[in-house]
């Protein structure tokens, strides 16, 4: 028994090797490294003054600080991909989303993925998150007990979706869902926020009263157990490439219809072909992308970690007093702007199309 297991084994490993083999001979010789692979190893940020680069799905991002593992109303969830590095004004949201909810009753924040240290294309998953101005929210409360590392890892996320219907499972959605929604919406740096169209149908569906900020509420594949919060490009960026404004009104007519139809699911014709990411190298991301990859990094991960707490948001001002990060984290602080407006209405450009899948 144990002998017919390993030489199964074996030949299986040998044809892995050898497929392996191919898959490298079949790449041209003096192949280009691939941006994902230069940014996926790096461990640490650029320790230079923060700054997003180009755009949410071609870019990347310097001075990026982490937030810690845990916060009072907060937990990091898959803490082995080294992705809660972003833009501190991005962090700073976070904790405070975090600390509001809580005070709305939601017990406190999983956090998913934010950026890797210097952002960049990612070795998997999304296409976006590369500036360091995007990150995804469990739409699972935080349990009461604390999360071990192992159980962070290994948790599951709830559906909140069903796969057929499209529809939001109504024995799961709960006002509070609704709420934190409403919170994150809420702040003026928060541009629009990706959830599946089943979730925004729900919202349409059920708000009452103040309206206005289902706008920032975007329909988008997947995001069925979390959602994505992303804020719009940062003082001190000119390199931020920012996004089209989403329309005036709520999003709960036509363009919602769409997601209802055949159309959105038709299964994708050719799935293996080759994501962006996957063939980006460096020459397809911002020139000033070579010296975010180039640039020292800090001592340590904890050395750039934002213990902010109730630092204020930058984008919050106008504050009485600057805004500061503790010492350590020096990249961030030259970065983060000490007054800023964020309340100027922003352009209003048409109906965005629905982007292709996959890409969050
Ligand atoms: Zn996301």
């Amino acid at each position: 028994m144990k002998t017919v297991m390993r030489s199964s084994l074996g030949r299986k490993s040998l044809l892995a090797v050898m497929l392996g083999l191919l898959a490298f001979a079949a790449q041209p010789a003096a192949a280009e490294e691939r941006a994902k692979d230069l940014f996926g190893a790096k461990k640490l940020p650029a320790a230079i003054a923060s700054q997003s680069i180009g755009f949410y799905s071609k870019g990347c991002f310097a001075g990026g600080v982490a937030i810690p593992m845990d916060g009072p109303t907060w937990e990091v969830m898959r803490p082995s991909r080294n992705r809660r590095w972003g833009h501190p004004a991005m962090i700073a949201v976070i904790e405070k989303l975090s600390r509001d909810a809580a005070a709305d009753g939601w017990p406190g924040l999983l956090i998913g993925d934010i950026s890797q240290p210097r952002g960049g294309p990612m070795m998997t998953g999304h296409a976006s998150h590369q500036i360091g101005l995007d990150a995804d929210i469990w739409l699972t409360p935080m349990p009461s007990r604390p999360l071990s590392m192992a159980q962070r890892e290994g948790m599951s996320a709830t559906l909140m979706v069903d796969e057929k219907t499209h529809l939001v499972k109504d024995a799961l959605w709960t006002p509070a869902h609704t709420r934190l929604l409403q919170r994150a919406a809420g702040y003026p740096e928060v541009e629009r926020i990706l959830v599946n169209p089943g979730i925004k149908k729900k919202l349409c569906d059920t708000v009452k009263g103040d309206r206005d900020w289902l706008r920032k509420i975007r329909p988008f594949w997947g995001h069925d157990y979390h959602f994505h919060m992303r804020i719009g490009c940062q003082p001190g960026s000119p390199n931020c490439k920012a996004q089209e404004a989403t329309p005036a009104d709520d999003g709960c007519g036509k363009p919602l219809a769409w997601w209802f139809t055949q159309e959105p699911w038709r299964p994708n014709k050719n799935p293996d072909a080759p994501k962006a990411r996957d063939l980006m190298t460096m020459a397809n991301l911002p020139k000033e992308c070579r010296a975010v990859l180039d640039a020292p990094g800090p001592a340590s991960a904890e050395a750039a970690t934002y213990h902010g707490g109730s630092v204020p948001v930058a984008a919050a001002a106008p504050e009485p007093e600057a805004p500061s990060l503790p010492a350590t984290t020096a990249s961030g602080a030259a970065g983060l702007p000490t007054s800023v407006n964020a309340f100027t209405a922003t352009p209003e450009i048409g109906i965005p199309l629905p982007r292709p899948r996959p890409g969050n």
